[in-house]
């Protein structure tokens, strides 16, 4: 398409009438609307309105995509302002657009409102012509220079503009560093790079059927569309699925026109990606990599392995200053981290890229906590800055550092954490195998952004080339998975499926351990550690509770677990679910016997021998969690849980019942012997001696005192059997069926509480009774916890306070919280049942049977076990805590149910007005920061709108 000429006048009239605006220079842009102009367009305005050294240039905004994509092809007018603002240029850079004389280059690239590396694409060198190139080359007396950005547009055009495989283009230009004898890239010279422009013209020519085109304007017309195109590919697409990005977030990619600067016109000139703080550790750094003479897509692709940024100092000094300069400039204005992309043409320092950097937690920990001492942000801010989910990231493991083995080989600790895996060298494999269970380590001489599906599926990435910001590197620590990347050492090799290491060979299926806090790759299994929360994450959490209105208390069945979670700042236990103190090797026994008591008498007689082991329990609790509430769950589950299945009874009775006849074989084996040979005369002796035994067992009658005793219990497991156990004899009901187990348990919490009282801890039970479904229950329960209290008030002689309250996750239940409020001091909402009750699905099921499908095929946006279904079950919270508290106005409510511990159910449980949350111990940091975002973003007006509400 060649440009055609409009006259002034013409133009005038086509810009009155035309509605929209969609291209917007540099100077002009509004760098606080990214929706607009995608987030690398804000960038770029930004940084040119604030003076940073910006290359001239302009947007194409996110609508013009949308009109594009809505329409099929480009809306009306936009050529025209691209011409427009392709003059603007031209003046600008005192170049022409084509002009082989003084040819003017610009890079074209995507840009959309959220950050998706590496899933759009980039064209650069744009403008470049068998004529162009000529004048570039007597204009810059560097033809190798010229040919060398030529074969870099003529592959990324080819690819992205004319969607011509890139594997074609990688052939031939490893071809012709074979056949030049070009280790590295900048080792082919002038006459080979002209050898790989004409084959790349040649291939582009064989596979669209046309000649690449040598008009810079339809270029410019092919490129725009092709990153125009881009949004809708099939990577974007998978990618924002992936993660969640709706239309609200992101919707269209911008194009930025952006006049062309060299970071590879000699030694003089540089490229670069940086971030103003490291962002493995968060310290006040310049951090990132850079190469000398070589173009920006080098350092991402990892293609040559780039030095350190603090090297800069020494090479250039000066420039490293004046990037230092722009560090505070840009951290100033934007008041966060920066991730910034720069590029040095002969000793000139360009931007090119702005946005806030991707940082790992203990990054994102420690720039909050020093950007609030700096002055830079404040508190509310500094918090909000982090997910809580990011600090599950400190859930990574680490190698033991008493493990002193040398490394098979070393690379760049690119994102932390160790992880041990099978090595994988491709992704479509890791998917498959880690679909099936295993563990992968993704192996690869360099990732891309189609080997995205293998990074879900690994524990960890290794690569043989590419640095700190390499594609693998930003990729795993935005997923918070360990990565080694430029591990040179390794010599991978796809088609035989292994990599070598000198004379070590690693086979795909074989066990590696990466460290990607060091930076080292182990053979085998290393032993390892779990890890330690920063040290910032305290001031943080001190913040947290300083602006949380919700507190966070925890789940915690043992007195280890309650030690844990009052280290994590637990102000609470929210649920100690007492079952699992019966499950110990050494009680199971006494607890079968109570179960399988005739007579009432002796199921009491068995609860007297487990009451003290569950009182000394109870009394470490209450010393973890001194002068804090524990609230202590009377036993839940149905009895048979804690019984032999009756497919192991039927087994052991039927072994039992043919003990005699194999009695009787046993004693015809000798005289067998005698028939079978002589050879096995020898074994007669220990024969006799093992039939002499098992015969006395069987004389005393011991066989079939067994026998009876499994039968009972084979009999006992069937009555005990329910067809739907979850909804069967269990919770408060089998407490009134079995009145002497709740006995021995409320009798073992008073005497705990007792014991600790007079060691002078101050205990605070409260007592919760599961699965009550109307008051009546509270009502039969409550005189004995009364009758209890006062006798062992008596016999210790202390006062012991306490509470008495009920989970609340039958959904009757919260229909009569008004009443069920008459006999409960406390309700604590157990989400885990009543999201079973609400949708009638099964917990035990629904998750690997049905939800999958229902998600996939979106009757349920997320699986209800996972993410609290605010409008059902949420509504069911929301009755019972409005009747609830006009029965009981101070009444104290929580949830303790598994979404306690997740962010969004944080904020609803906030919203809705909810005392504290309860979550299992490692979830306590999240949850409080979590608790933090719920009040402040609510008292800034950012809280999410919940329909329930
Ligand atoms: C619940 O139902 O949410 C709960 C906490 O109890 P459990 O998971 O033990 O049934
Ligand atoms: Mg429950």
């Amino acid at each position: 398409m060649a440009r055609k000429s409009t006259g002034k006048k013409e133009k005038e009239k086509k810009k009155m009438a035309k509605k929209k605006r969609y291209c917007f220079a540099f100077e002009e842009g509004d760098g606080t609307n990214k929706k607009f102009l995608g987030g690398k367009g804000a960038g770029l305005c930004t940084m040119t309105q604030i003076g940073l050294p910006v290359p001239p240039g302009f947007v194409i905004t996110t609508e013009a995509n949308v009109d594009y994509i809505d329409k099929g092809k480009f809306p009306e007018g936009l050529m025209d302002e691209v011409h427009e603002f392709m003059e603007d240029l031209e003046k600008k850079t005192d170049k022409g657009f084509g002009d082989p004389s003084k040819p003017l280059l610009v890079s074209v690239r995507s840009g959309s409102a959220v950050s998706m590396p590496g899933m759009m694409d980039t064209i650069l060198n744009l403008g470049l012509t068998d004529e162009t190139v000529k004048g570039l080359v007597a204009l810059t007396k560097n033809e190798r220079f010229v040919y060398d950005a030529y074969r870099r547009f003529l592959q990324l055009f080819g690819k992205i503009g004319l969607g011509v495989k890139d594997e074609g283009f990688e052939e031939i230009f490893e071809a012709a560093k074979e056949k030049f004898n070009a280790h590295v890239d900048t080792e082919l010279t002038t006459e080979a790079l002209k050898d790989v422009c004409d084959r790349f013209k040649e291939y582009i020519k064989k596979e669209t059927g046309k000649p690449f085109p040598q008009d810079p304007w339809d270029q410019l017309y092919i490129s725009i569309d092709g990153v125009f195109g881009s949004w809708m590919g099939k990577r974007a697409v998978d990618y924002r699925r992936q993660f969640n990005i709706t239309p609200e977030m992101a919707l269209g990619t911008a194009v930025n026109i952006c006049t062309m600067v060299f970071g590879n016109m000699g030694n003089d000139s540089a490229t670069g990606v940086g971030f103003t703080r490291d962002p493995g550790t968060g310290e006040n750094v310049l951090y990132g990599d850079y190469l000398i003479n070589a173009q920006g897509e080098d350092v991402v692709a990892g293609i040559r392995t780039p030095r350190p940024l603090r090297e800069l100092r020494t090479d250039m000094p000066k420039l490293y200053k004046e990037l230092e300069k722009m560090h505070n400039t840009l951290e100033k204005h934007y008041r966060e981290v920066q991730d910034f992309e720069f590029t040095i043409e002969r000793g000139k320092l360009y931007m090119l890229q702005t946005r806030n950097g991707k940082m790992n937690a203990w990054a994102l920990c420690k720039t909050s906590v020093d950007m609030v001492k700096e002055g830079l942000i404040t508190e509310e801010e500094a918090l909000l800055r982090i997910e809580p989910d990011m600090l599950e990231q400190f859930l990574h493991r680490r190698i033991d550092p008493d493990f002193k083995q040398e490394p098979l080989a070393v690379g760049i600790s690119a994102s932390p954490g160790a992880a041990t895996g099978k090595v994988v060298f491709d992704a479509d494999r890791a998917e498959h195998l880690g679909n099936e269970g295993e563990k992968i380590i993704l192996t690869r001489v360099e990732t891309k952004p189609e080997d995205i599906h293998g990074f879900f599926a690994a524990q960890g990435i290794l690569t043989s080339r590419g640095g700190k910001t390499s594609h693998a590197a930003v990729v795993a620590r935005g997923m918070g998975k360990p990565c080694v990347s430029g591990a040179e050492g390794l010599d991978i090799n796809y088609e035989l499926k292994e990599a070598r290491v000198g004379d070590v060979v690693m086979k795909e299926g074989d066990i590696v351990t990466i460290d990607g806090t060091a930076g080292a790759v182990y053979l085998g299994t290393v032993p390892m550690l779990d890890p330690d929360l920063p040290k910032a994450l305290n001031t943080l959490m001190e913040w947290s509770d300083k602006h949380a209105k919700i507190e966070v208390w925890a789940n915690a069945d043992t007195p280890d677990m309650a030690a844990k979670s009052r280290e994590h700042g637990a102000m609470g236990i929210g649920l100690c679910r007492t079952e699992r103190m019966f499950n110990e090797a050494d009680r199971l026994p006494w607890m079968r016997n109570m179960i399988l008591a005739d007579t009432p008498e002796e199921r009491k007689r068995w609860a007297d021998k487990l009451m003290p082991l569950q009182r000394e329990d109870f009394v470490e609790i209450f010393r973890s969690m001194e002068g804090l509430p524990v609230t202590i769950r009377l036993l839940d589950p149905p009895l048979h849980e804690f019984l032999p299945s009756i497919e192991e009874l039927i087994s052991d009775v039927n072994r039992l019942k043919d003990f005699s006849q194999t009695m009787y074989a046993l004693e015809q084996l000798p005289g067998t012997v005698t028939v079978l040979g002589p050879e096995l005369y020898k074994y007669v002796p220990s024969i006799e001696t093992v039939t002499r035994e098992f015969g006395q067992f069987k004389a005393k009658g011991l066989d079939q005192k067994l026998l009876k005793q499994k039968e009972k219990i084979l009999r006992r497991v069937r009555v005990l059997t329910e067809y739907n156990p979850m909804l069967g004899n269990r919770g408060v009901r089998c407490g009134i069926s079995f009145p002497e187990i709740y006995d021995m348990q409320i009798q073992s919490i008073f005497e705990a509480a007792a014991i600790a009282l007079r060691d002078k801890i101050d205990a605070r039970p409260e007592i919760m009774v599961p699965n009550v479904c109307t008051v009546q229950e509270l009502v039969w329960v409550k005189p004995r916890v009364e009758k209890l209290h006062k006798e062992v008030e008596k016999r210790y002689n202390v006062k012991i306070k306490y509470k008495f309250g009920t989970m609340v996750e039958i959904a009757r239940a919260c229909l009569r919280a008004a009443r069920i409020a008459t006999e409960a001091e406390f309700f604590s909402f157990g989400t885990n049942d009543l999201t079973q009750g609400t949708f009638s699905f099964s917990r035990e099921d629904a998750e690997n049977k049905f939800l999958p499908i229902y998600n996939t095929e979106g009757i349920l946006e997320h699986n209800p076990f996972e993410i609290l279904d605010e409008l059902g079950v949420g509504r069911l919270m929301q009755i019972a805590v409005k009747e609830g508290r006009e029965t009981r106005p101070d009444l104290k409510i929580g949830i303790c149910g598994e979404h306690g511990g997740q962010p969004q159910a944080i904020e609803f449980c906030h919203k809705i007005g909810l005392n504290y949350v309860s979550c299992s111990p490692m979830r306590i940091p999240i949850a409080r920061l979590a608790a933090a975002h719920a009040a402040i973003k609510e008292k800034k007006g950012l809280a999410a709108v919940t329909r329930a509400l």
